[in-house]
């Protein structure tokens, strides 16, 4: 007999919860010879999210449950539910029910008969979104797919099915800064991806601002790309040689002119243009080395605060 985990992180999903775990319920009747288990990780909420869990678990053994000291972000979460799960199949689900669990039987399908390691999903419109996010969210994917060897899927959510062959693989990267779309193209396997159409979720609120949006891409940039690292390069080679000529220039104007004392603006606008250049520069070398700092700080990805193994 198969065994899915399904992995719910929550953040603030008092409202959410019950509703995705009914759904849920209805769904694995669809399923034959196959046990389930729910590891619901509790991301540090400040609501009723974690009695709801444990009330969960009171009345279905399937039901296990992970709650965090803090806030550690949905990424340390689901690396929680995965270190945690069991099963041999392992599924990665939001609790706001934008992830159909209508779509999981086929999932399984697929993994099971068409030999499949993984299978993703991507929504194929991003109805409900302000048109200005999609906007950035586009331009992102197409600046990091031509910056880093690792393709990011435009669209695709956290949503998948994974053997335990690839769970394991996705728990052997231990870093720190974890930039989950990243890590599942970087483990290879054979996917199949399913698309559906974006849904808005159930009950609650995203928990994404635009700015946590802009660091999340800077994060994603940061750990699959070091070509910002270049552009700082190419930019200090291209400005040597445009001094280069320049001084060429002015040396040769000088000797057939003489040298009147003028051109101080346009000094203070080179001026100005070539310490930004070098403040810009300094900031993408600044974000590698922050991450090479708190990477080589070893700090855990997680704290536990309490688990259904281990009430309190
Ligand atoms: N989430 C989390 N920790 C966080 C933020 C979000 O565990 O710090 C969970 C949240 O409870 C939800 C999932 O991640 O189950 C997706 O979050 P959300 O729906 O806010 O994101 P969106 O779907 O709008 O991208
Ligand atoms: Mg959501």
């Amino acid at each position: 007999m198969d065994k899915i985990s399904v992995i719910v992180s929550c953040f603030n999903e008092e409202k959410a919860l019950p509703l995705f775990y009914k759904e849920m319920e209805k769904q694995i009747k669809n399923f034959q010879n196959v046990e389930f288990e729910y590891i619901f990780v509790d991301d540090g909420s400040s609501d009723n999210t974690l009695k709801i869990m444990k009330d969960l678990h009171q009345k279905d053994s399937k039901v296990r449950y992970i709650s965090f000291s803090r806030n550690f972000g949905k990424e340390s979460a689901m690396y929680a539910g995965l270190e945690a799960s069991t099963g041999d199949f392992v599924t990665l689900m939001d609790a706001d029910l934008q992830d159909p669990p209508a779509l999981l039987k086929e999932m399984y399908d697929y993994i099971k008969n068409d030999g499949f390691d993984i299978v993703g999903t991507r929504r194929v419109t991003r109805k409900g979104e302000p048109p200005i996010r999609s906007f950035f969210a586009r331009m992102f994917y197409k600046i990091i797919n031509k910056m880093s060897k690792v393709q990011m899927v435009d669209g695709a959510r956290d949503y998948m099915l994974m053997t335990r062959q690839a769970t394991n693989s996705l728990l052997e990267l231990k870093e720190y800064n974890r930039y989950s779309k990243g890590l599942f193209s970087f483990i290879g396997y054979k996917v199949k991806w399913l698309e559906y159409e974006n849904i808005e979720r159930v009950a609650g609120e995203t928990k994404w601002s635009f700015w946590k949006l802009f660091k999340y891409a800077i994060e994603g940039i940061t750990a699959f790309s070091t070509t910002p690292l270049i552009f700082s390069s190419v930019l200090g080679i291209l400005f040597c040689i445009i001094s280069f000529l320049l001084i060429i220039i002015i040396i040769g104007k000088t000797l057939i002119y003489g040298d009147p004392t003028s051109g101080w603006p346009s000094l203070v606008c080179i001026i100005f243009m070539v310490s930004g250049i070098q403040l810009f520069s300094l900031g993408i070398i600044g974000q590698y080395l922050s991450k090479t700092y708190l990477e080589v700080k070893k700090r855990p990805v997680y704290i536990v605060r309490e688990t259904s193994e281990n009430p309190k």
